[in-house]
């Protein structure tokens, strides 16, 4: 099955955590500390791959999470570094932040891996703790406390796939286009007398002579998935548009009558047909309207009517649009096409790539150091919250005696107590730090 959307969860590992010990050496009575620090927890690392074409590995399995990192130990033992995760994915899938909303909203771009090879790193590991080892000072010889590894980072994250294309084939159902690329690739769609055949977008490379290929994708268009109730809406048209060239395919032969509800959007002639689905492709993105468009008329080995193929040329030419009469089924006129399509790729202007705003995410955390004091009103217990405090937390490892103790001496050098003092604080009130809980004492 195809899927060129998916919605998981990434986590880095975290950091581990340093250690603390001291050096036991014969003839040496009071040993240094010589706590190791732990290692870094591992990257979330993307990378775009050619030998996978589906996001499916990605529909089951929802959370991927790299290794944290281990602890560090005694003798200046340095913990291993977490393994990184390497995701490989499709070219051409664009990282954005954030699962889509209710109404559809999208998050920014965090990575646009359309270069074959390309790695991101979308999650970066947490820094390993510091042992004991750096905390020795002329007046704290045996500090017997260490920092705790920084968390990974966890994101939600949506993929999408948009297929790299240089010429996309839409049209209505039916209209010949996954022959069409059966025929002058050696891709495989699906083809059949019925609509709404192709459900995923195929591609197939043309060689038309040793210098000359290009990349050609069947794209099923709205209309298909949106009649059938299959969901698809404007989903699959996000392939278009990566695209440079459209070729637009029409059913030249005499309509046939369709007997259900459908009929009204098949009983159209050529022009009305290529002038709905640009609407519908207007609806999705404006700008697809201005990519250059090759109108192609197709089966021509069927009966035709003659007013209707005259009407659609004359249109053609009006828009500036090269136009041409072919028979997916007969081959006739295919090679010409195919010459035409190549010319009209070297004249298009490349599509643009979609602006990744990939530093966002690898700016310094931030430095603020802002700490907030505050009384809540039902509970009367005291908060204390802030990036300043939050920092702090992670670096210290409050469960021990030296560590707490170091703890206490910053909320008092950074004005905690004092404010806390002036908000009312009594003995035994409650005092919570983030998931930390005291009782105040003097
Ligand atoms: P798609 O829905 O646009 O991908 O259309 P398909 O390529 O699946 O073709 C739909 C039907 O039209 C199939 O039965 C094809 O065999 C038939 N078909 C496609 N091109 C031609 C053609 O040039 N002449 C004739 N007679 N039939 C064709
Ligand atoms: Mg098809």
């Amino acid at each position: 099955m195809f899927i060129d959307q998916v919605q998981i969860t990434i986590a880095s590992g975290a950091g581990g955590h340093g250690h603390i010990s001291f050096r036991r050496e014969k003839y040496v009575p009071n040993g240094g500390p010589d706590g190791g620090d732990g290692g870094r927890g591992g990257d979330i690392v993307f990378e775009a791959s050619t030998s996978i074409n589906t996001l499916i590995d990605f529909r089951y399995k929802k959370k991927f999470a790299a290794e944290t990192g281990v602890k560090g130990g005694a003798s200046k033992c340095s913990g291993r570094n977490g393994e990184d995760l390497v995701l490989k994915v499709p070219v051409g899938t664009l990282v954005r932040y954030g699962w889509e909303t209710e109404t559809g909203e999208k998050g920014i771009v965090m990575a646009d891996l359309n270069a074959p090879g390309e790695r991101r790193i979308l999650a970066k590991g947490g820094r390993g703790g510091r042992g004991n080892q750096h905390f020795a000072t002329p007046s704290r010889q045996a500090p017997k406390f260490c920092e705790d590894g920084r968390p990974g980072k966890e994101y939600r994250v949506t993929l999408e796939l948009k297929l790299i294309a240089d010429a996309g084939i839409i049209g209505f159902p039916n209209a010949g286009k996954s022959t069409l690329l059966s025929r002058v690739t050696a891709a495989k769609p699906k083809i059949a007398n019925y609509q709404f055949t192709t459900l995923a977008p195929n591609l197939g490379v043309v060689r038309l002579d040793y210098e000359t290929d290009f990349v050609l994708a069947d794209i099923p268009g709205l209309i298909e998935g949106a009649s059938e109730g299959v969901g698809l809406g404007f989903d699959f048209l996000r392939h278009i548009e990566r695209t440079r060239v459209l070729i637009h395919m029409v059913d030249a032969a005499r309509m046939e009558d369709f007997e259900d509800e459908e009929a009204d959007d098949f009983g159209l002639t050529p022009v009305q047909a290529v002038e709905k689905i640009n609407a519908e492709l207007g609806a999705f993105n404006p700008a697809l309207l201005e990519r250059p468009q090759i109108i192609v008329a197709n089966k021509m080995d069927l009966p035709t009517i003659e007013a209707q193929l005259a009407e659609l040329e004359k249109y053609a030419a009006d828009k500036g649009w090269p136009f041409f009469k072919i028979s997916g089924a007969t081959g006739a006129g295919m090679q010409e096409l195919m010459r035409g399509v190549a010319d009209a790729i070297a004249a298009a202007p490349p599509t643009a790539n979609f602006e990744a705003d990939y530093g966002t995410f690898f700016e310094p955390e931030v430095h603020s150091d802002s700490i907030t004091v505050e009384k809540g009103d039902d509970d009367g217990h005291f908060y204390v919250e802030g990036p300043g405090i939050e920092r702090m937390l992670g670096y210290t490892n409050l469960a021990d005696e030296r560590g707490f103790a170091f703890f206490q001496r910053f909320l008092r050098d950074r004005g905690i107590i004092a404010k806390l003092e002036e908000l009312g604080i009594q003995e035994n009130d409650t005092v919570h730090l983030y998931e930390h809980e005291f009782d105040y004492w003097k």
